[in-house]
């Protein structure tokens, strides 16, 4: 747990011989929890918010490690629960609606099902004003929360440090791309982010990302064009992958940051050669 202003912080893993693994954040915010982690972190992160109160909890998105303290919290303090309307139904049945390969359920397991509520443009608490902003590429339900008063923003899994070698195979990088662009136009004092490194001043961290990004796409996007497989691509640019790649069994690898710059491209009109 950390303070920073009026923000309280709660970096929750899975923890494996007393080490965390993959950690996820949430945060407290003037009786608003934005995001709650995990279903091996329900427990935690209740004892931790003994003495606050929850009045409302929005989800940056429905991904199983920002979503199962939902229905603990709801249960307690009969929060209400404020999502994107596309995260609605997994919030409901995440077992049906968000199947979990075999390492997300070793790290994150299964959250208890939620009731949730559309979110609108803006969320009130006491002192506060949120803008809700849609964010979609990370996942097609992904919100960030601003606080133009205090240039706060809550980016959920939008932004991560560091140069990406690799893709979850369901993340459109195209739409990642605009995404940071709609939050790069913002006024943004401090980054509360998802990966928990909360960063001051942060405009130039994300224009940076931008720019690598873009420039990454149009280097895979020009070898594509001279013929060369994903694969061939991804070693020439990306090098070999990451040892994520292995534990995940393919589902977050550099073949897929490939594949998703040139499938996923808006003005995608070339067919598609076997890789
Ligand atoms: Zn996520």
């Amino acid at each position: 747990m950390e303070q920073i202003n009026g923000v309280r912080k709660f970096r929750l893993a899975r923890s494996i011989l007393e080490r965390g693994f993959y950690s996820t954040t949430a945060y407290w915010v003037d009786g608003m929890m934005v995001d709650t982690g995990c279903a091996y972190t329900v427990r935690e992160l209740v004892t931790s918010l003994k003495g606050y109160q929850v009045d409302r909890i929005v989800n940056t998105h429905s991904h199983e490690d920002h979503i199962a303290g939902n229905a603990a919290l709801q249960n307690i303090y009969g929060a209400d629960v404020l999502a994107h309307p596309m995260a609605l139904p997994v919030l409901a049945d995440p077992k049906k609606r968000q199947p979990l390969r075999l390492y997300q359920q070793l790290m994150w397991g299964y959250p208890t099902p939620s009731w949730g509520k559309a979110i609108g443009d803006f969320v009130e608490t006491d002192h506060h004003r949120f803008e809700v902003i849609h964010t979609p590429g990370h996942s097609s339900d992904h919100i960030c929360l601003y606080e133009p008063d205090e240039r706060w923003l809550f980016s959920g899994d939008l932004f991560v440090g560091g140069r990406d070698r690799a893709l979850r195979a369901d993340y459109n990088i195209w739409l990642i791309i605009t995404s940071l662009k709609k939050v790069a136009a913002l006024d943004i004092r401090i980054l509360f982010p998802g990966s928990g490194t909360v960063r001051q001043n942060p405009r130039d961290a994300i224009i940076g990302k931008i720019e690598y990004l873009k420039e990454l796409g149009e280097r895979i996007l020009a070898l594509y064009r001279q013929g060369l497989s994903y694969v061939q691509i991804r070693r020439k640019l990306l090098g070999p992958e990451m040892l994520i790649a292995y534990f995940t069994l393919g589902h977050f690898n550099g073949k897929n940051l490939v594949r998703s710059y040139i499938e996923d491209r808006p003005d995608r009109k070339e067919p598609i050669p076997c890789s």
